[in-house]
């Protein structure tokens, strides 16, 4: 079957629920290698038209492996006694954006489980002493669900952004890859409470978790579109030994070029990155998703004796190369592509009028 018209922003957006399941059908199990290079070609057009043929670098900071909660795909739950637990001191986190700003960062990742001791007003200390000593700086927080206070003060100490991937906007599958304690309403009402507050927020989920199929992926897309969020992380699920969904096949890569595909084209300036979890399955496929419309990637800049021990799925891409060597192969892969390197703050498209890019 060949698909009659190459998708574009205004059928994305128009699409009722029957429609979009349909699209979306049609490119995960229909679609020739001819109708993916033709979605995949206009990602790119889309890309480039909006924001430019670059690539936003943000350095990536794991600064706690401890979390509170029980995700199902997770090798950093609670549940998980094998899981390697470390935690970042205050001075060495602002030790790796001091050593990230002179390699010429300026967007950081703050990234960690549900961690009650940084989650209880050390973070917000943080993200303050940080931006005090790095004032042009943006700095992103995936810390995951905290409640409508704790992101008010977070922001009002200087935070810009927030990532709380939705996984699935299905509550029924919600319900199958979390604990009770955990609910697709709370995401919602958390992303939506941090975009009225003023972050740049991203949503996401994992391609090819367990139990999800179009329907779920068709409320996914339902829901990403009204929310409209900066930034959408996909990448393809991928199991890790010590979880109850150790033997779930791995998601597919074609699957998640697709989707990623499909979001550049029904949110044109959206960040969207080339998820680390893509990188893993094979380092090319990061260029994959650069040809598939991504823009932002996220290179990893925890401390060498630390990286291991942040294992959220097996085989994670973890290089034992120094930050700056990783970074430099980074950007000579971005520049091969015929795309620019980016390592200004990078701040979505609705936020540039604000704060300079
Ligand atoms: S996905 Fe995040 S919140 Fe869930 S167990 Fe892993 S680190 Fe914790």
């Amino acid at each position: 079957m060949k698909n009659k018209d190459v998708p574009n922003e205004a059928l994305l957006l128009g699409a009722d629920r029957s429609e979009m399941k349909d699209l979306i059908d049609f490119y995960l199990n229909m679609s020739t290698n001819e109708d993916k290079e033709d979605l995949y070609s206009m990602a790119r057009r889309v890309r480039d038209s909006n924001d430019g043929p670059r690539v936003f670098l943000r350095g990536l900071i794991e600064f706690s492996s401890f979390c509170r909660n029980d995700c199902f795909y997770c090798g950093l739950s609670v549940r998980n006694r094998k899981a390697v637990r470390y935690r970042m001191t205050e001075q060495e986190i602002v030790q790796v954006i001091r050593n990230g700003y002179a390699m010429g960062f300026r967007s950081f990742v703050l990234q960690s489980g549900e961690d009650p001791y940084y989650l209880a007003g050390r973070l917000s200390e943080l993200v303050f002493s940080i931006k005090s000593l790095f004032s042009d700086i943006a700095l992103t927080l995936s810390v995951g669900v905290l409640n409508s206070e704790q992101y008010l003060q977070l922001y009002q100490a200087g935070a810009d952004r927030f990532l709380l991937r939705h996984e699935t906007a299905d509550e029924e599958h919600f319900s199958k890859l979390h604990d009770a304690n955990q609910h697709f309403s709370i995401r919602r009402k958390s992303l939506e409470t941090m975009k009225r507050i003023g972050y740049q927020v991203g949503a996401g989920l994992m391609v090819g978790s367990p139990y999800q199929s179009v329907d779920t992926l068709t409320e996914d897309f339902l829901f990403l579109r009204e929310l409209s969020p900066h930034m959408i992380g996909l990448g393809p699920f991928r199991p890790h030994i010590n979880t109850r969904f150790a033997k779930f096949p791995y998601g597919s890569v074609d699957h998640t070029l697709v989707l990623t595909a499909l979001c550049r084209i029904m949110l044109p300036n959206v960040m969207l990155p080339a998820t680390t979890a893509l990188a893993s399955c094979d380092i090319q496929h990061r260029a994959d998703a650069f040809r598939a419309g991504a823009n932002v990637v996220m290179p990893c800049l925890t401390p060498q004796k630390y990286r291991d021990a942040y294992a959220i799925y097996d085989g994670k891409l973890s290089s034992s190369t120094e930050a700056a060597e990783n970074v430099r192969f980074l950007i000579n892969q971005i520049h091969d592509l015929g795309l620019s390197a980016e390592m200004s703050r990078g701040d979505h498209f609705d936020f540039r009028e604000r704060k300079s890019d």
